[in-house]
């Protein structure tokens, strides 16, 4: 079959980091432009912006979105009414009203939307969810705590409206906690801790309930130096799953029965072909809802300025 030709378009640190490699992996795709300001990829054509891009490239089939959730909806739109295939970067937009109508605009030009949590495709998530399929879940304790100065130097954007603050990387968390607990649950009390000289959150703690009363709760905090911590702990009626390292070390009881590798990326250009290939678009957008949530019944207190 032949590769679908493909743009990336926001060319900057997960773009360069996971998105080239992961499609120069896969058979299914070729990379044939970029479209960025600031950032070009050698030996592939370079566009300064999407507009261009679609407007002297009408070859291209797919475009994956990797700029901020800010921009996400106009670039997406764009591309959409071209009748190109759309790969969205978490958090597939600013707000939710935005990527449902991307779903819809998608639909209308039978085209394939894929909003991507590339969390869920760590190398233990799926055991995990089949495991907790057959298990009644009593409580779970979600700890998502990393340095921002290491991480995210210099993203103003991260910090701004739509941006989600600390929420950027604890919305990997709720993608994954989403994906693998049976039944669904519900915010019932947050805390926002935001720096006075900024929009968005530098950590945040988080309860839920599901239908069986199950205590979940969740402490995402930006200002761990030292080793790092994106760990998850369920308890349930068979005993302890672990889902550690971010999702790629899954450990049942004392038993550790998975230790994968970066699975991730090279997963969600596999789907992201099976979902061209079958007509079909993935849009769940239940992780920023939860967000939305956050903010919608979370209380906000201030807390200290944060400087770089
Ligand atoms: P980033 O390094 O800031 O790169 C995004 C790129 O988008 C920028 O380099 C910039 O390239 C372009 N851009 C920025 N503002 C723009 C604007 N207003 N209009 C058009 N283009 C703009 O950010 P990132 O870390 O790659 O994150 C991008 C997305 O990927 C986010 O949604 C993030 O949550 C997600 N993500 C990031 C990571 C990570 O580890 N960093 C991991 C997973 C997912 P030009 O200046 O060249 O246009």
């Amino acid at each position: 079959m032949k590769s679908v030709s493909v743009a990336i378009v926001g060319f900057g640190k997960i773009a360069q980091d996971q998105h080239v490699s992961a499609l120069n992996d896969n058979a299914a795709f070729t990379l044939d432009a970029v479209a960025s300001r600031n950032a070009s990829l050698e030996g592939v054509a370079h566009f300064r912006d999407i507009q261009t891009l679609l407007d002297e490239r009408p070859d291209i089939q797919a475009i994956s979105l990797c700029a901020p959730p800010q921009v996400r909806y106009r670039q997406a739109r764009a591309a959409i009414a071209a009748g190109k295939h759309v790969m969205l970067e978490k958090p597939p937009g600013a707000t939710l009203s935005e990527v449902e109508d991307l779903r819809a605009q998608a639909e209308r030009a039978g085209v394939t939307l894929f909003a991507t949590w590339h969390s869920r495709c760590a190398a233990g998530v799926a055991q995990a969810r089949e495991w907790l399929s057959a298990r009644r879940v009593t409580s779970v304790n979600v700890q998502w705590k990393e340095d921002v100065r290491r991480w995210h130097p210099g993203q103003e954007w991260i910090w701004e409206a739509g941006g989600l603050g600390v929420f950027d990387p604890g919305i990997n968390a709720l993608s994954i906690i989403t994906a693998i607990l049976p039944e669904p649950f519900f915010l019932t009390q947050g805390e926002l801790e935001v720096p006075v000289n900024r929009q968005g959150p530098i950590a945040a703690t988080l309860a839920f309930r599901d239908v069986h009363d199950a205590d979940i709760r969740a402490e995402f905090d930006w200002r761990q130096t030292g080793s790092q911590t994106w760990d998850i702990h369920i308890e349930t009626d068979a005993g302890p799953l672990s889902l550690t390292q971010g999702g790629s070390r899954l450990t049942i009881g004392d038993e550790v029965v998975l230790e994968g590798g970066d699975a991730e990326y090279p997963g969600l250009y596999a789907r992201f072909a099976e979902l061209i290939a079958n007509g079909e678009s993935d849009v769940d957008v239940t992780p920023l809802r939860h967000v939305a949530d956050a903010f919608l019944l979370g209380q906000r207190v201030s807390v200290e300025a944060f400087n770089e």
